[in-house]
């Protein structure tokens, strides 16, 4: 049995273990191999594999926000990228833009709460963040500070940071972002893609033209989805011939998901790093 969990965040984004108590509560858990996976970021690379334990193999990747402007508004959605060179000039500067558009949108949003009186500040969302990628879990840190809701999930209400709130980022769209992984030697595969409860999802027609774009796997097995959208992934991943993802998208206290909850076999984990070229796996 090797323990296998592909997508995890850490402080570096909205995770609440940093990278080096990501990586120990991963050997804790029983995982062999781990991903590394934070919102549009790298900056938690190298805290992790320098807390790396003996045996643990580690994946460096990250979770990219992007967007599909086939439909009217645009579809959010995440693509895993894992093991590409960090310092490639095009997928570096737009992770760079994507943090920096995180930063003004995080503060537009707490401005939209201030003018209604909510008592919470950008230097306070922002020292949550800690440097790192900045999201709505770090607002939602600071209403359940201020007393207004009592949960990560109860301020992603409509109510809230759902919809009333809501302002949105402006991601990468997404036919560019497999391009730019696959230049900087890494491997895509498409985050939570039937998730209807995190809103929209894409049509299967985008996948397949993903799939010929270079897409190289679908995430199955993960907590947002259904055992039928899990069946359904998998059958489409089989039509296309990409490979079958399952990963916890741990985020610490952020969510109540534990690490492991879900994995991924080893023979898809080995199809990705074969396909890799940007960075090794540590370990
Ligand atoms: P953002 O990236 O700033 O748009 O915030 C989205 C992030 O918030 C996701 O990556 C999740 O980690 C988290 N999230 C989204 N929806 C929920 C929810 N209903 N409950 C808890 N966390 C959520
Ligand atoms: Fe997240
Ligand atoms: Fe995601
Ligand atoms: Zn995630």
């Amino acid at each position: 049995m090797t323990g296998i969990d592909l997508h995890c965040h850490s402080t570096a984004s909205d995770g609440t273990l940093t990278p080096g108590e990501l990586v120990r509560a991963g050997a804790a858990a029983g995982l062999d191999v781990m991903a590394i996976t934070d919102h549009d970021t790298t900056g938690g690379w190298d805290a992790a594999a320098a807390a790396r334990p003996t045996g643990m193999r580690l994946v460096r990747g990250a979770e990219l926000s992007c967007r599909w402007h086939g439909a009217e508004p645009a579809i959010p959605l995440h693509l895993l990228a894992y093991l590409f060179d960090p310092s490639e000039p095009v997928l570096a500067g737009e992770l760079v833009r994507l943090r920096e558009d995180r930063e003004q949108r995080a503060e537009k949003i707490v401005t939209k709460l201030r003018a209604d009186g909510v008592p919470i500040t950008w230097e306070e969302v922002s020292g949550y963040s800690a440097g790192g990628s900045v999201g709505r879990p770090h607002i939602a840190q600071a209403l359940i500070r201020a007393g207004l809701v009592r949960t990560t999930t109860e301020a992603f209400a409509s109510t809230w940071l759902g919809a009333r709130y809501f302002v949105p980022k402006s991601d990468l769209d997404v036919f560019d972002a497999v391009r730019a992984v696959r230049e900087a030697g890494g491997v895509t595969v498409f985050a939570h893609p039937r998730a209807t409860v995190r809103g929209r999802v894409v049509p299967d027609e985008l996948i397949v033209d993903l799939a010929e774009a270079g897409l190289f796997g679908l995430e199955a097995d993960h907590e947002d989805h259904t055992p039928a959208q899990r069946a359904q992934v998998r059958a489409l991943a089989e039509r296309l011939g990409l490979v079958v993802t399952g990963s916890s998208d741990f985020h610490g206290t952020h969510k109540t998901v534990r690490l492991g909850a879900f994995q991924t076999d080893p023979e898809a984990y080995e199809k990705i790093v074969s396909a890799a070229a940007g960075v090794p796996v540590l370990g």
